[in-house]
Protein backbone atom coordinates (compact mmCIF):
# COMPACT_ATOMS: atom_id res chain seq x y z
CA UNK A 1 0.00 0.00 0.00
CA UNK A 2 1.54 3.27 -1.01
CA UNK A 3 1.96 6.10 1.90
CA UNK A 4 -0.42 8.58 2.20
CA UNK A 5 1.24 11.83 1.06
CA UNK A 6 -0.24 14.66 2.76
CA UNK A 7 1.01 18.13 1.43
CA UNK A 8 1.47 21.15 3.46
CA UNK A 9 2.06 24.63 3.02
CA UNK A 10 5.75 25.01 2.56
CA UNK A 11 7.32 27.10 5.67
CA UNK A 12 8.95 29.62 3.96
CA UNK A 13 6.10 31.36 3.56
CA UNK A 14 5.73 31.00 -0.60
CA UNK A 15 2.39 29.43 -0.47
CA UNK A 16 3.70 26.76 -2.44
CA UNK A 17 2.56 22.91 -0.93
CA UNK A 18 4.98 20.64 0.16
CA UNK A 19 4.77 16.77 -1.23
CA UNK A 20 4.46 16.00 2.68
CA UNK A 21 7.74 17.55 4.30
CA UNK A 22 8.27 21.31 5.91
CA UNK A 23 9.59 22.86 2.87
CA UNK A 24 9.59 22.45 -0.93
CA UNK A 25 12.74 21.56 -1.55
CA UNK A 26 15.57 24.19 -1.66
CA UNK A 27 13.12 26.31 0.34
CA UNK A 28 14.62 25.45 3.77
CA UNK A 29 17.90 27.09 2.65
CA UNK A 30 16.61 30.15 1.13
CA UNK A 31 14.20 30.65 4.21
CA UNK A 32 17.31 30.28 6.58
CA UNK A 33 19.46 32.85 4.01
CA UNK A 34 16.77 35.16 4.74
CA UNK A 35 16.81 34.63 8.38
CA UNK A 36 20.02 35.43 8.18
CA UNK A 37 20.30 38.50 6.49
CA UNK A 38 17.51 40.06 7.79
CA UNK A 39 18.91 39.57 11.36
CA UNK A 40 22.09 40.98 10.13
CA UNK A 41 24.62 38.12 9.75
CA UNK A 42 25.25 34.26 11.29
CA UNK A 43 26.90 35.46 14.16
CA UNK A 44 24.21 38.23 15.20
CA UNK A 45 21.76 35.31 14.74
CA UNK A 46 23.28 32.98 17.23
CA UNK A 47 23.36 35.33 19.74
CA UNK A 48 19.49 35.73 18.76
CA UNK A 49 18.75 32.39 19.42
CA UNK A 50 21.30 31.63 23.01
CA UNK A 51 19.58 34.92 24.38
CA UNK A 52 16.23 33.27 23.72
CA UNK A 53 17.15 30.18 25.07
CA UNK A 54 19.79 30.97 27.36
CA UNK A 55 21.99 28.44 26.40
CA UNK A 56 24.88 28.17 24.37
CA UNK A 57 24.72 26.68 20.85
CA UNK A 58 26.97 24.13 20.53
CA UNK A 59 28.09 23.50 16.85
CA UNK A 60 27.21 20.29 15.37
CA UNK A 61 29.91 17.81 16.26
CA UNK A 62 31.27 15.40 13.64
CA UNK A 63 32.00 12.09 14.94
CA UNK A 64 36.25 12.81 15.66
CA UNK A 65 35.27 15.57 17.53
CA UNK A 66 32.55 13.42 19.36
CA UNK A 67 35.19 10.73 19.72
CA UNK A 68 38.05 13.21 21.23
CA UNK A 69 35.14 15.19 23.79
CA UNK A 70 34.30 11.68 24.90
CA UNK A 71 38.08 10.87 25.73
CA UNK A 72 38.94 14.39 27.31
CA UNK A 73 35.48 15.11 28.53
CA UNK A 74 33.35 13.45 29.36
CA UNK A 75 34.98 10.86 31.91
CA UNK A 76 35.94 13.47 34.48
CA UNK A 77 34.93 12.85 37.90
CA UNK A 78 32.21 15.54 38.36
CA UNK A 79 33.19 16.50 41.66
CA UNK A 80 37.05 16.37 41.82
CA UNK A 81 37.77 16.48 37.75
CA UNK A 82 40.18 13.47 37.89
CA UNK A 83 40.27 12.35 34.63
CA UNK A 84 39.71 8.71 33.86
CA UNK A 85 41.98 7.00 30.92
CA UNK A 86 40.81 5.57 28.15
CA UNK A 87 37.81 7.15 27.32
CA UNK A 88 35.64 4.75 29.89
CA UNK A 89 34.98 5.08 33.40
CA UNK A 90 36.98 2.26 34.26
CA UNK A 91 38.44 2.86 38.04
CA UNK A 92 35.32 5.12 39.15
CA UNK A 93 34.25 2.49 41.35
CA UNK A 94 37.47 2.24 43.32
CA UNK A 95 38.28 6.19 42.52
CA UNK A 96 34.90 6.79 44.44
CA UNK A 97 35.04 4.68 46.99
CA UNK A 98 38.33 5.88 48.17
CA UNK A 99 37.30 9.88 47.30
CA UNK A 100 34.03 10.73 47.56
CA UNK A 101 32.44 8.05 49.68
CA UNK A 102 31.56 10.88 52.44
CA UNK A 103 29.18 12.73 49.64
CA UNK A 104 27.07 10.25 48.59
CA UNK A 105 27.64 6.19 47.99
CA UNK A 106 29.19 4.97 44.87
CA UNK A 107 25.76 3.06 43.70
CA UNK A 108 23.83 6.97 44.15
CA UNK A 109 26.59 8.85 42.63
CA UNK A 110 27.54 6.36 39.84
CA UNK A 111 23.44 6.20 38.51
CA UNK A 112 23.67 10.10 38.54
CA UNK A 113 26.67 10.40 36.97
CA UNK A 114 26.16 7.77 34.11
CA UNK A 115 23.06 9.57 33.34
CA UNK A 116 24.95 12.87 33.54
CA UNK A 117 22.67 14.17 36.10
CA UNK A 118 25.26 14.35 38.78
CA UNK A 119 25.48 18.11 40.05
CA UNK A 120 28.71 19.08 42.14
CA UNK A 121 27.83 20.00 45.48
CA UNK A 122 30.08 23.57 45.47
CA UNK A 123 28.46 24.61 42.17
CA UNK A 124 25.19 23.43 43.36
CA UNK A 125 25.60 26.11 46.68
CA UNK A 126 26.87 28.79 44.69
CA UNK A 127 24.00 28.39 42.18
CA UNK A 128 21.39 28.35 45.52
CA UNK A 129 23.25 30.89 46.90
CA UNK A 130 22.40 32.98 43.60
CA UNK A 131 19.11 32.40 43.84
CA UNK A 132 18.48 33.47 47.05
CA UNK A 133 20.41 36.88 46.07
CA UNK A 134 17.95 37.74 43.17
CA UNK A 135 14.96 36.33 45.46
CA UNK A 136 16.20 38.95 48.30
CA UNK A 137 16.80 41.55 45.49
CA UNK A 138 13.41 41.07 43.79
CA UNK A 139 11.32 41.35 47.12
CA UNK A 140 13.54 44.79 48.19
CA UNK A 141 12.55 46.38 44.38
CA UNK A 142 8.56 45.30 45.38
CA UNK A 143 8.70 46.98 49.04
CA UNK A 144 10.05 50.08 47.59
CA UNK A 145 7.44 50.72 45.18
ZN1 LIG B 1 8.57 27.75 -0.07
ZN1 LIG C 1 36.84 12.42 42.08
Amino acid sequence: MPRKIIPKECGCGCGGMTKGGQFIPGHDSILLSSIVQRVGGLLKLKTIVEDHIEEEVSVVETNREKKKTKNNKDFTCPECGYEFKGGTWGGIDSHWKARHRHIMSYEEAWELIRKGKYVNKVRMRKNIGTIIKWGKAYAQDNTRK
